[in-house]
């Protein structure tokens, strides 16, 4: 009797073990004099050495040696920084409007390797189809899809008329959105995200959820121990993300924060992280002037080209602004100039008071310069123009990422026993933050690749 419960209780365990992690016996890497910048926000550590054996980092230090019949990879000149961390991501958003089913589903199918091809390794997708994302996250589980690992949680909970209910899937009350958390629960979801959101630039074109559901998904969350990713943008917003008790607030804040107001003293003490997608707004403004970024030859290695041709066709363009227009019911580019300079203020106060920042792109919506993997070193780099060091601008891009997603004891930092996700930089990222694109290789589930591996190749007709 004893023996089946116990075959009952550990054959599902082993199962999932096994698959998350994929460990490859024997297989082993010897990183061999690299200069480590591990994510702790800790010094670098010149001409070390790291050992790592099936999916997992197991020895950091000066006198290591590779084990009989492993090749070591001399990493002399060379900085290690571990993989980055997106946390705001959608894998199924297509970037633009107008494509062909064909096209759409050729751009999804590359934007797992976009992601990869610019250094991350992580992703968290606050919303997809339902069905579709919970698949992509297990087939990233069971080695199927070649992909960062993907934490995942379904559709926003938005109610009918609310600024996530153009994707479908409005609530009409209190009540259904406990069915599609106790539905969602059930899927070992990642999280719930809430949209708090009444139209950009507080419009009031869009319904804002009402307390009763804010505090009926707050408690469910609660009792079942799910993180809450919240979207919100102006200051109120804030305060009822915070209410909720969120994890993080997904999105940037738009309104200058006046004296007196608690908002990022209560972020801290209920520790709700930020992750301010400043790369989307700065987005809308790149919709006008892309064409000379259009030929960044990193960009042309992380999409499919028939985007980028689509993108510098003014005809094209026009028609995507209008769509866009249609969506956000206002001058979305002229509210992003005028808003910039706020949210980024906003990120440097965040910081300085501390509350806990992370980065996350929200690439792959039609709102102009908007591509998936490109785009989060640019959201990096974006976070010490609002005026952290490039080191702070690191570890949040990594560690703080894992925070975010509650995967730290495994994830963001390159230390003995995480799992053994890493790049190989050809130059120093504290001297410019740039460099974090300089990527020779890219160490996923402890197995490395050369960045080509995952470069955009058009098909040969
Ligand atoms: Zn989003």
């Amino acid at each position: 009797m004893r023996k089946i419960i116990w075959f009952v209780l550990l054959s599902p365990l082993w199962l999932s073990g096994c698959s998350s992690e994929r460990p490859d016996p024997g297989n082993e890497l010897f990183l061999k004099d690299v200069t480590l910048i591990d994510g702790t926000g800790a010094e670098p550590q010149v001409g070390v050495n790291i050992r790592i054996s099936e999916g997992r980092i197991v020895e950091i230090g000066p006198d290591l040696s590779a084990s009989p019949g492993v090749e070591a990879i001399d990493g002399s000149g060379k900085y290690v920084i571990p993989g980055l961390i997106d946390a705001h991501v959608h894998l199924d958003a297509p970037t633009v409007f107008q494509l062909t089913p064909a096209e759409k589903a050729q751009v999804i199918e590359h934007t797992p390797k976009a992601f990869l091809y610019n250094g991350v390794t992580a992703v968290l997708n606050v919303s997809s189809e339902v069905d579709w994302i919970f698949e992509q996250r297990q087939a990233e589980r069971d080695g199927r899809l070649m992909s960062p690992r993907i934490y995942a949680m379904g559709r926003s909970f938005t109610p009918e008329g609310g600024w996530g209910s153009r994707h479908g899937g409005a609530l009409a009350d209190a009540d259904a959105a406990l069915e599609r958390a106790r539905d969602y629960i059930s899927r070992d979801t990642d999280g719930f995200k809430v949209i708090i959101e009444d139209g950009l630039g507080a419009s009031g074109t869009y319904v804002r959820m009402d307390e009763e559901m804010q505090a009926a998904i707050s408690r469910i969350a609660r009792e079942n121990n799910v993180p809450i990713y919240t979207h919100a943008i102006n200051l109120d917003e804030f305060h009822s993300a915070v209410a909720i008790a969120s994890t993080a607030i997904v999105h940037g804040l738009e309104d200058p924060i006046p004296a007196g107001d608690s908002i990022l003293q209560d972020m801290v003490e209920k520790n709700v992280a930020f992750v301010p997608t400043h790369s989307l707004w700065e987005a809308f403004l790149r919709h006008d002037d892309a064409a000379a970024d259009l030929d960044d030859p990193l960009l042309r290695a992380s999409v499919p080209h028939f985007l980028l041709d689509y993108m510098q066709d003014p005809v094209y363009r026009a028609e995507e602004t209008r769509r866009f227009r249609a969506v956000a019911n206002m001058p979305v580019y002229k509210w992003a100039e005028e808003k910039i300079p706020v949210f980024l203020e906003n990120i440097l106060k965040a910081h300085q008071a501390g509350v806990l920042l992370a980065t996350g792109t929200d690439a792959g919506g039609p709102v102009g310069f908007n591509f998936q993997g490109y785009n989060t070193p640019w959201e990096v780099k974006l976070f010490v123009q609002a005026g952290l060091s490039p080191m702070e601008a690191l570890v949040a891009a990594t560690r703080n990422g894992a925070m975010v997603i509650g995967v730290q004891d495994q994830l963001g930092t390159v230390e003995p026993g995480k799992l053994a996700d890493l790049l190989i930089l050809t130059a120093n990222p504290l001297d410019d933050i740039e460099n974090i694109r300089k990527i020779e290789t890219i160490i996923y589930k402890g197995r490395a690749y050369p960045r080509r591996q995952f470069a955009y190749q058009a098909p040969t007709p």
